[in-house]
């Protein structure tokens, strides 16, 4: 009968310690360490975007990602875009019904984007 404490189990906890890893609550990138992660969020999320999209003004971190936003969100068949909060519409019409019922403004556009 024996009372030392069973060193596989301490090492196996050990081992879990190791191996618990850290998720970015933004990205969902898994890192090691939290000082990975707080590194991680610092470079990848708190840094200014590079290019920034001329009709709703978002950040887009790469050419190539702006080129697809564009194509995807802003239509080239939506001519019509408000001054105040950046939507578009296809119809000068639909433009003007937003604009005197339902543009809350820029916060919106933030919102929707
Ligand atoms: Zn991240
Ligand atoms: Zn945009
Ligand atoms: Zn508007």
């Amino acid at each position: 009968m024996s009372t030392l404490p069973r060193p596989d189990l301490r090492s196996r906890a050990a081992r879990l310690m190791m191996m618990r890893h850290f998720q970015c609550i933004q990205c969902g990138e898994v890192l090691s360490t939290l000082a990975t992660l707080r590194s991680h969020e610092r470079v990848v999320h708190q840094r200014r975007f590079p290019y920034y999209c001329s009709v709703c003004g978002k950040g887009i971190g790469s050419k190539e990602r702006l080129v697809g936003h564009m194509a995807s969100k802003h239509d080239d068949s939506k001519k019509y875009n408000c001054s105040k909060c950046g939507k578009q519409f296809a119809y000068q019409k639909s433009l003007l019904t937003h604009t005197q019922n339902n543009c809350y403004g820029l916060q919106d556009s933030l919102l929707t984007n």
